[in-house]
């Protein structure tokens, strides 16, 4: 098929023009002739200074990356983040295809905020809701979707799909622009608020992925300790985008582009930069991380800097030819590992089975500050189901992967993940997958029915043909089983030390201020702010002294919650504590703190 790319030509970016340090300039051309046509009483303005931006995030730890870096690189411009899209000048909503229930949610805002832009127009906007604002879309819905979503909520103001967030800043300069024209100018001038790789226009050369200018955000990150997860203590990484896997029912590799490894140089200097600058726990990102491959010499800048380069569909062992001018997965984790000695933590998700050398494993037990966490998805315990799937192993070899795990590092915690209700899948099959989990003897699994996305192969090929009630069925079914395998193995937990990395306050005893927090794997905790110990003393002769509850991880990804009587328990929030595990459920252990 001819390719016929939906991008939209766009040659006045203003962040071409500072190449790798455009953070933090914006073009002083751009910003006076967007000034001269936005309007004297319009709280926006062209260049980032005085404007509030509301960014909402939804899907992957790959979108809370994107997130973070759109965040630095607007921040750096002079962009200044809200906590509530009410009175904010942008509104930009981070989405994800993946899910159709994270789909609805986006629709569901664009909904909303179409009818305050248009009581905006019409002069009754609420207090609080300025004038007219610029709403974006970027991410993968933007990419999925195309200019078919302008057309249907043309109050979008702006699209970028995850390829081009580098011109998100120009994006946002057009929108406010376009503002200010007549009907007939915006129509045209709204072109230009667009920037989306389209669906068939994936990086097929090394050449093209060099000159792939997202590897800049990546490289011109501006981490922000404050912003940062966990205290600051805790990072992302990404070490490749995009996919060439191609499973039938998911749509990564037509929204986030073919795959693209990032040089191991540049990795290594950003895991060095966020050391220097606190982070103790650093999670490599990549759709399948473990494929990372890199061969050196065959991307090089006019600088002789290495560039980012495309990746193949071969898994990421070593080959002898190879071996000696390339970085496998397993080199990386190596040389991060030992290059960067104040990470204490090591992660990486999501790992595709079939990629998963011997070599990484020997690393991960050879490198103490690596933790003992795979997060590695099956889909299907049924061998039919996986070639309907394209997903390139069998049951068998799934099984041998966690075989080999396992002998490699018997402390090892595995999660996995499961879609049922695939098309054509029988009770048979789904049986299978119940035995599949059994066998495996997951920490805990994310367990999804299937829903047909559009853009993906399986939407074409298959009919959706199991009932959603027995899609239901099978999913309480699986959740069930996970649910008293999980029990197992956190009961097995029950009376050893573990190291925890304290990620939030998870609970107080009193009610003055009640809050929740939904961790991950869906594990909610409320939690209730009172003073402190000394403060309620002092205010109150009958305050009962306050128990703080925090909570964090293992090194296994397991959850641990602990109490404290700390009087500064924030403090802790991004340590890493000793504590011995007194009781479990299915999804927490209890601990006790040994020494801080
Ligand atoms: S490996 Fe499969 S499921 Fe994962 S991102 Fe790639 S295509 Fe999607």
């Amino acid at each position: 098929m001819k390719d016929l790319p939906l991008s939209i030509a766009i040659h006045d970016d203003p962040t071409r023009a500072g190449g790798l340090g455009f953070l933090g300039s914006a073009p002083a051309e751009s910003r006076e002739s967007a000034n001269e046509r936005t309007s004297g009483t319009d709280r926006i303005q062209a260049g980032g200074a005085s404007r509030t931006v509301y960014l909402e995030t939804f899907g992957c730890q790959m979108n809370e990356l994107d997130s973070e870096l759109v965040r630095g690189h607007l921040a750096a411009l002079g962009y200044r983040f809200v906590p509530h899209a009410e009175g904010a000048d942008v509104v930009l909503y981070n989405t994800c295809s993946v899910r159709e229930q994270a789909e609805q949610k986006v629709w569901s805002r664009l909904g909303i905020m179409g009818k305050r832009k248009q009581a905006g127009a019409a002069g009754t906007a609420e207090s609080g809701w300025s004038s007219g604002f610029v709403l974006g879309v970027i991410g993968c819905m933007a990419e999925r979707e195309g200019p078919t979503m302008m057309r249907r909520f043309p109050h979008v103001d702006l699209m970028c799909g995850p390829g081009e967030l580098d011109k998100l800043p120009m994006l946002i300069d057009n929108a406010c622009r376009t503002r200010a024209l007549d009907s007939l100018e915006r129509a045209e001038a709204r072109a230009a608020s667009i920037a989306l790789q389209g669906n068939n226009h994936r990086r097929s050369s090394t050449l093209a992925a060099a000159s792939d200018n997202l590897e800049m955000l990546d490289l011109s990150r501006a981490f922000d300790p404050d912003r940062a997860e966990h205290a600051g203590r805790s990072a992302y990484v990404r070490i490749t985008r995009g996919c060439n896997k191609f499973c039938t029912y998911c749509v990564v590799p037509f929204t986030r582009g073919a795959e693209v490894h990032r040089p191991p140089q540049a990795i290594i200097d950003e895991c060095r930069r966020l050391a220097d600058a606190g982070v103790i726990e650093i999670t490599l990102l990549g759709q399948t991380v473990n494929h990372y491959h890199y061969v050196h010499g065959a991307a090089v800048g006019a600088d002789g800097m290495e560039l980012p380069q495309v990746g193949g569909r071969a898994n990421g062992q070593r080959s002898a030819v190879s071996a000696q001018r390339s970085t496998s997965f397993a080199d990386l984790l190596r040389r991060i590992h030992d290059e960067v000695p104040t990470i204490e933590r090591l992660r990486f998700v999501t790992s595709y089975p079939r990629d998963f050398g011997d070599d990484v494993l020997a690393v991960m037990r050879d490198s103490p500050r690596i933790c003992r966490y795979l997060h590695v998805p099956a889909q299907s315990g049924s061998n039919r189901i996986l070639r309907m799937m394209n997903r390139g192993y069998s049951v068998q070899e799934y099984l041998d992967f966690i075989e080999r795990a396992r002998a490699f590092l018997p402390d090892v915690c595995i999660a996995g993940d499961f879609i049922v209700g695939f098309p054509t899948e029988t009770d048979d099959d789904f049986a299978q997958t119940c035995e599949l989990l059994e066998r495996v003897r997951l920490k805990n699994s994310f367990i999804f029915k299937y829903s047909p996305r559009p853009g993906t192969t399986a939407i074409e090929r298959f009919e959706d043909d199991v009932p959603d009630d027995v899609k239901r069925r099978r999913n309480n079914a699986l959740l069930a089983l996970q649910g008293r395998i999980s029990a197992e193995v956190h009961r097995e937990w029950e009376g050893r030390e573990v190291d925890v990395f304290v990620e939030r306050i998870s609970r107080t005893s009193g009610s003055s201020d009640r809050r929740t927090s939904r961790a991950p794997h869906g594990v909610e905790l409320r939690w209730e702010r009172k003073g402190t110990a000394r403060s309620m003393r002092a205010s109150h002769a009958s305050a009962e002294v306050q128990e703080v509850q925090l909570s964090g991880r293992t090194s296994g990804d397991l959850i641990v919650v602990f109490s404290s009587t700390d009087q500064n328990p924030e403090g802790l929030v991004g340590r890493i504590v000793r504590a011995r595990v007194v009781g479990s459920a299915p999804l927490i252990l209890r601990g006790e703190v040994i020494h801080k």
